[in-house]
């Protein structure tokens, strides 16, 4: 299927040379990106998209999501409480939907349907996800039911097989139902690698090996998901550090950094992309540039749970790699990643008086596509040039929200009543158009998330 995207208003391509268009179209040639440039012929094009008056961005790539907490949004407990407030709250909730029957594959197929639906509709083409919960002693495939939902919807996905190994009871920080056996972990993750994982480009699924961190996580499974990773391409190591908690955490515990214990345990390198980075102690960001991890920007839960904002000039400055991310619903609510841009290009400027230092509307877009697509190891996501995925976004400049921009992509941030796409194509083929989902129905996934959410009969009040 060839298809050609004409007379785009503005393509912004965040190729290597940051080239930004005018009046310019794009070719598709089955998954790739075949030309982009002025006035291209449609020549044997099997279908053409009007592009007039739209802005076209390369997919945004949520670095760091937790689609199972999308039916445990907004619990009133939580507007104004923190990390322990929120683990002991989804410990209970988790546990207690899993009793009742109510915390099964078919459940977890349903919330991630939802929120990955949301996330195309704002222009979202690829979702890193961690599922971190696994209640019994025989889970229920949950990474499995949203690989499913994934391909629903038609977004790419980087399927995280979280755990937890080191619960309450050893002195962690998650309940104990959810702690299993190092082996069991690692046998689920090679099932999941050998059924699901494709490591060449254009893959739609990829598997992630993304413990929980220090707080949850004994280091012998720092230890034995690196080993695994580094037996199969493209498998990427992933998880949270310097949140905040677990920086206190590991300096009470083990007198040392998280990031310590994850480098003694062979948890690092060029595989490895870490999440918030809020609060590394200065010295060690030239070592995450000089290690090559890549750090997800996570503002808005990371404001939500007052932990303050990552020093993200000076991780620019060092050359660390910058993606950006949500994470999942019990901290930040949304699923909406242009959003949490949108917060971030204001947010930094209350913590820094100098305006030099403020990240830039375009720094910050180059985060949420080529960042984050160089955390998940996708050199051929990211950017708008021959030969790559041809995940694109496209937004409408005409509507009267953005009548008198002067800038197309600061139009895109700071100005407009809705962020939701007007087109959205993943490897190609359109998964939204005209501002509607492609796949499915958005009403329906958004009923059976309701339900979930309602048959705690108000008991996560
Ligand atoms: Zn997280």
């Amino acid at each position: 299927m060839r298809v050609l995207l004409r007379r785009l208003a503005y393509v912004a391509t965040f190729d290597t040379e940051d080239q930004e268009l005018s009046d310019a179209d794009i070719l598709i040639d089955g998954p790739r990106i075949a030309a982009v440039g002025h006035d291209l012929h449609a020549g044997d094009a099997d279908r053409v998209i009007d592009g007039t008056g739209l802005l076209a961005l390369p997919g945004l790539i949520n670095a760091h999501q937790h689609l199972f907490q999308a039916s445990l949004r907004t619990l009133p407990p939580l507007e104004r409480s923190g990390m322990p407030d929120f683990l002991r709250l989804q410990d209970e909730l988790v546990l207690r939907r899993w009793r009742e029957g109510r915390f099964g594959a078919a459940d977890m197929r349903a919330t991630a349907r939802a929120v990955l639906a949301e996330s195309v509709l704002g222009g979202v083409t690829t979702v890193a996800d961690q599922h971190t919960v696994f209640p019994g002693a025989e889970p229920e495939p949950y990474v499995e039911a949203v690989i499913e939902a994934a391909a629903e919807v038609g977004v790419r996905l980087h399927a995280g097989r979280g755990s937890v190994t080191f619960s309450r009871a050893r002195g962690g920080m998650v309940g104990d139902v959810f702690a299993e056996p190092v082996d069991a972990v690692i046998r689920h993750a090679e099932k999941l690698i050998a059924a699901h994982h494709d490591p060449e480009p254009y893959a739609m699924t990829r598997i992630v090996l993304a413990p929980s961190g220090v707080v949850a996580d004994v280091p012998e499974m720092f230890r034995a998901f690196a080993d695994l990773a580094a037996a199969h391409p493209g498998v990427r190591l992933h998880t949270h550090l310097h949140h905040h908690e677990d920086t206190r955490f590991a300096r009470a515990r083990f007198g040392t950094s998280p990031w310590r214990i994850l480098t003694e345990h062979g948890f690092t390198g060029d595989r490895l992309w870490v999440a918030h980075g809020v609060t590394p102690p200065p010295e060690e960001i030239a070592e995450y540039a000089a290690a090559g991890i890549g750090v997800a920007h996570i503002p808005v839960a990371d404001l939500k749970l007052g932990w303050g904002l990552a020093p993200v000039r000076r991780y620019l400055d060092a050359g660390v790699t910058l993606g950006f991310g949500t994470t999942g619903s019990m901290t930040n609510d949304g699923a909406n990643l242009l959003g949490d841009l949108r917060v971030a290009a204001l947010a930094h400027r209350a913590h820094r008086t100098d305006p030099g230092e403020w990240p830039t509307v375009r720094e910050l877009l180059a985060m949420a596509t080529r960042g984050s697509a160089a955390c998940l190891g996708r050199p051929d996501l990211g950017s708008l040039a021959v030969g790559q995925a041809a995940d694109i976004a496209c937004w409408d400049l005409t509507t009267v929200d953005r009548a008198g921009t002067h800038d197309p992509l600061a139009a895109l941030l700071f100005t407009g009543l809705s962020d939701i796409a007007s087109l959205v194509l993943v490897n190609g083929t359109p998964v939204v158009e005209d501002g509607r989902l492609t796949r499915i129905d958005a009403a329906t996934a958004a009923r059976e998330v309701r339900a979930l959410a309602a048959a705690d009969g108000g008991r996560a009040r």
